[in-house]
């Protein structure tokens, strides 16, 4: 399996020779078809194995085709915003990470990705002023990677963000977001996904280890033919 043949849209290929990726790595070359083709994946993998580009390379070549129709309006950003504007962020792709530095990470690698193409990511954490994530949503947001507190913080706030364009759902680590403390968050993203989606909504969870917590959200919301990728 190479890039090249893997049928990416020619920005994405171009990127990620940008990023000095020569050869996919094992999990790649599974995820790539699989997600091209819109099949739900669990993919057991640790950090170091390539899981970012995993997800990301497909999720964003296959948006960068549809880029013109699928992203979101670029607000006006010399008056203010009014509830008339409508919600402030509708992303395509929604990527849930435990941790802020997990999250800044994947933001980075999909900056690179997102090069020269119309998609605009952007990151929200805790732990961190809201006021400026808040600045960068209005820009512009076709890609959301968030932790999962600052997420329902936000979602809290009505017309600040909506879930309802998401096509792709990644949760990463999803063992560190299925622990009591965050089970019951992942429910309202996956269901809140889920609850506006048309049936080529693809969700993907990575996951170093697959404790039955995780497997059981698993079940309840990915599509019956999904795949495991180890
Ligand atoms: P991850 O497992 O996503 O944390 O990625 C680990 C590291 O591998 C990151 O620094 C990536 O930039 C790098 N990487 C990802 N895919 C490839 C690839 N196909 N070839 C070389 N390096 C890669």
């Amino acid at each position: 399996a190479s890039f090249e043949d893997a049928g990416l849209h020619p920005v994405m290929l171009a990127n990620v020779k940008l990023c000095g990726y020569q050869v996919p790595t094992p999990i790649q070359a599974y995820c790539l078809p699989s997600v091209l083709k819109g099949i739900d994946i669990i993919g057991i993998a640790q950090t170091g194995s390539g899981k970012t580009a995993a997800f990301l390379i497909p999720t964003l070549s296959k948006l960068m085709g549809k880029a013109k129709k699928l992203a979101a309006p670029r607000p006006n950003l010399t008056k203010p915003w009014t509830r008339e504007d409508g919600v402030r962020a509708e992303p395509l792709i929604l990527v849930v990470a435990p941790t802020r530095e997990l999250a800044t990470q994947i933001f980075d690698e999909a900056r690179r990705l997102c090069y020269r193409s119309m998609l605009r990511p952007c990151v929200i954490y805790g732990g961190a002023p809201s006021g400026e994530q808040m600045d960068e949503l209005r820009k512009g947001c076709d890609v959301l990677i968030a932790t999962p507190g600052r997420l329902m913080d936000f979602m809290s706030r009505g017309h600040l963000l909506s879930l309802s364009r998401v096509k792709y759902t990644i949760i990463d680590e999803a063992d560190e977001l299925v622990s009591p403390d965050w089970v019951e968050e992942m429910r309202n993203v996956m269901g809140g996904a889920d609850a506006n989606a048309d049936d080529d909504h693809v969700y993907m969870m990575f996951s170093a280890t697959f404790p039955k917590e995780a497997r059981a959200v698993a079940k309840e919301y990915m599509s019956k033919d999904h795949i495991r990728i180890r």
